[in-house]
């Protein structure tokens, strides 16, 4: 769905990401775990278009049958005859961007908007949908949610964890093809940081595919299929989530999970 190649970045002198290649296929999880500064969100940035990479390439693919699809992003690596450059040329850009969904760690709704229109906004004013159909979705999002009754809410008559759901049911009402969380229960204290995981674990089980940065680590390793160790702005080490969690092959890991147990 997803593929990652050779991605750099940095700030100034610093190097934040530095030769990171990551794929992703249908219905994966993924979990990207690691120490602070280590370029995590920086990761997700670049993946949803908020960033710029410097190099590398970023294909967003298997969308129209017969194709490997076309190349969302970035410096084709090598060359690509499908390579597509799109940060310069905002109608590629608002098109690639539907193509995911990204959830924060500050929940990040409309504050003035009822939580239905906080879900529906989208949908209408950028894929331009019909309004009953796009209604439907919603009403069915709240309800999967588990919203029912804050629907004419607006965010500040909501707890941090129905912030949160109201946030995934908008990222969602997009139909996005990969969804990205950036620690999306780090603001949450445990009981409502429950909440969203049942949510996140539910989806998973749903088949969606999913890039999830977490300080979660029991997430981590029951709901993710492969686990990400970044460090340094490099993937230090990443595999099925019981190998690298429970048989972590790198010192930098088994110091970092260390910390956790
Ligand atoms: P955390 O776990 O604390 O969220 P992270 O792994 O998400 O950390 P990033 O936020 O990606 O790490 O930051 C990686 C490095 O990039 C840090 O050194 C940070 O200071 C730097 N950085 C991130 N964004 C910018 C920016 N917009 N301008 C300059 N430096 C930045
Ligand atoms: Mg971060």
């Amino acid at each position: 769905v997803v593929r990652l190649e050779h991605a750099r970045k940095a700030f100034g002198g610093n190097q934040v990401l530095n030769d990171i290649s990551l794929s992703v296929s249908p219905g994966e999880v993924v979990a990207i775990i690691g120490p602070s500064g280590g370029g995590k969100s920086t990761l997700l940035r670049c993946m949803t278009l908020l960033e710029r990479l410097d190099g590398g390439g970023l294909w967003y693919g298997g969308f129209s049958a017969g194709e490997d699809g076309e190349l969302a992003v970035a410096r084709p690596a090598s060359g690509d005859p499908r390579g597509r450059a799109v940060y310069g040329d905002k109608g590629a850009l608002a098109q690639a961007r539907q193509r995911f969904g990204l959830v924060f760690q500050s929940f990040n709704l409309f504050p003035h908007m009822s939580v239905m229109r906080n879900i529906m906004d989208a949908p209408l004013v950028v894929q331009k949908r019909e309004r009953a159909e796009v209604e439907r979705q919603a009403r069915g999002l709240v309800q999967k949610m588990g919203l029912a009754g804050c629907e004419d809410k607006v965010p500040c008559q909501l707890s941090g964890g129905q912030q949160q759901r109201a946030s995934i049911a908008r990222a969602l009402a997009m139909n996005p093809q990969v969804l990205y969380f950036d620690e999306p229960t780090s603001a949450l204290d445990p009981e409502l940081t429950g909440e969203v995981l049942k949510v996140l674990k539910q989806l998973a089980a749903e088949d969606t595919t999913m890039i999830v940065v977490t300080h979660e680590m029991a997430f981590a390793r029951d709901v993710a299929d492969r686990v990400v160790f970044m460090d340094g702005g490099v993937i230090v080490e990443e595999g099925p989530a019981e190998q690298v969690m429970d048989a972590p092959a790198h010192e930098r890991t088994r110091e970092f999970l260390s910390r956790f147990s």
